[in-house]
């Protein structure tokens, strides 16, 4: 049976013995409703239906209170919930340790009122997805990509969401007149050959409900990859049933990159989720947002990609966060996300990396950004760096080398100005950790200078 949200509205906190933070009772006086007592609180069974979860949304400030009690002294959230919908599964709360904006997933999840400062340069929708869509819920901006909004509806309206304006305002879903429209226009663009299902989150659908979609978009024989976009193996991964997984097959080849944020996303339920779906011949990748306080420390993206790659899940994108109305308060400097990758390559294998990019205002796209490793240039070598501040001169081919006449260099100190016409080929800190290791494995051999 699903359950209305309505139902989920008079629902007690519901229980889960391990993991869930303080089960106070209401403080006395309290005026909230009384906990209705329809639904079986507790019963594993329940808990890990999806259905159950969805329904036992946490939606309304009344609801937040008896999720977490310690919150009765703070602002009224009910203009702030008007404005951007609040829902957090139970699972997905179960997750907080600790009701204050310290918490991270506290933070991605639970309405705070800095949602409602917005300075001047913001704008509801500032990638202009409203200006790229040929037919109503289709983003059709690059030549050979197209963005398919299935439906509004996400289990846990993530604060931080760059669809702000989209998400949760109205949980509809895509009509079958709007699919017949957007499978006519991706017939008529055979250069679309990467088709994105993606929201709100798709895989808050029924799974016949997502069947017709994906049915009728492999029926377009010039779409050869089908992608969903999905945040539910982190906030629901009880969705991600056997069922669903047979599903998902039969439309093969698909692609999901779903959205962690923070290592404690990673549970044993979101790891089977994703092992389920890597099972199934799913490739997984996954696109995180730079948070300020969440994640924008490099040793937590570190770890949370180490974690990934352990779940066979790539990280794909690191986005700096949007321009977005309602989520100024989770940007960084964009130097963080530089820092970030900075302290990344060369640590991390390199499947556990990342690309960082900037969605770019006014529909630019995505665009990489990273340190910069490349010192400086000449026609006949290039001067790279490496992460532990080496410098190589990499020499262009041979014929190209063979240049104009060589002019006698004026005598100068030593620099990376000599590597460019090959006088000299390396440049290294006499600190790396690297080269004392090199020196004590091989004392004599190693280090000479020059290309080795
Ligand atoms: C992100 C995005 C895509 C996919 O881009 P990739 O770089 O291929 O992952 C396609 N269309 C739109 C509108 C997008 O925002
Ligand atoms: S799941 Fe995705 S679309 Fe839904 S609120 Fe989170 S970021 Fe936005």
């Amino acid at each position: 049976m699903i359950m209305t949200s309505d139902s989920g509205e008079a629902a007690p906190k519901p229980m889960r013995p391990a993991e869930i933070v303080e089960d106070e009772p209401p403080p006395s006086g309290c005026t909230l409703p009384s906990p209705a007592p329809a639904i079986p609180i507790g019963s594993p069974k329940k808990w890990d239906d999806w259905r159950w979860q969805m329904a036992n949304r946490i939606r309304s400030p009344q609801q937040l209170l008896r999720f977490f009690p310690e919150l009765r002294n703070g602002s009224d959230l009910t203009p702030l919930v008007s404005k951007y919908p609040m829902a957090i599964t139970p699972y997905y709360a179960s997750l907080i340790h600790e009701a204050n904006p310290g918490d991270p997933i506290f933070q991605m999840a639970v309405p705070q009122m800095q949602e409602l400062i917005d300075p001047p340069f913001l704008s509801p929708d500032p990638l202009e997805e409203c200006h790229d869509m040929p037919v109503p819920g289709m983003v059709h901006r690059y030549p050979d990509r197209a963005l398919v909004i299935a439906t509004t509806m996400c289990s846990t309206y993530c604060r931080h969401c760059t669809r702000k304006r989209v998400a949760g305002t109205r949980e509809t879903s895509i009509s079958k007149r709007r699919l017949e429209q957007i499978a006519e226009y991706l017939q008529q663009h055979p250069q679309i050959h990467d088709v994105i299902i993606s929201g709100g989150d798709p895989l808050t659908l029924r799974t016949d409900q997502l069947e017709m979609i994906l049915s009728r978009i492999r029926q377009v024989p010039s779409v050869q990859i089908i992608r969903i976009g999905t945040r539910v193996p982190v906030v629901l991964p009880q969705r991600i049933t056997e069922n669903l997984c047979r599903m998902i097959q039969k439309y093969h080849p698909i692609w999901i990159n779903t959205h962690f944020n923070h290592p404690r996303e990673l549970t044993p339920e979101s790891t089977q989720a994703c092992q389920m779906l890597a099972n199934a011949g799913v490739p997984l990748g996954n696109q995180s947002v730079l948070l300020k306080g969440i994640n924008d420390r490099p040793q937590i993206i570190e770890e949370l990609c180490r974690g990934l790659v352990r779940n066979r899940v790539r990280p794909y994108y690191l986005y700096q966060c949007d321009l977005v109305r309602g989520v100024e308060h989770f940007r960084t400097r964009l130097s963080r996300g530089i820092e970030i990758m900075e302290y990344l390559r060369g640590r991390l294998s390199g499947l556990a990396i990342p690309l960082f990019v900037v969605d770019a205002p006014h529909g630019g796209g995505k665009i990489p950004v990273l340190p910069t490793y490349l010192v400086t240039q000449s026609p006949t070598h290039t001067v790279l760096r490496n992460y532990e501040g080496m410098l190589i001169a990499y020499p262009e081919p041979h014929e190209e080398t063979m240049g104009p006449v060589e002019e006698p260099k004026p005598e100068s100190s030593p620099g990376v100005w000599e590597m460019l016409d090959g006088q000299n080929s390396v440049i290294r800190p006499e600190q790396s950790v690297r080269l004392t290791r090199r020196r004590q494995c091989c004392p004599a051999g190693n280090l000479s200078e020059g290309v080795e």
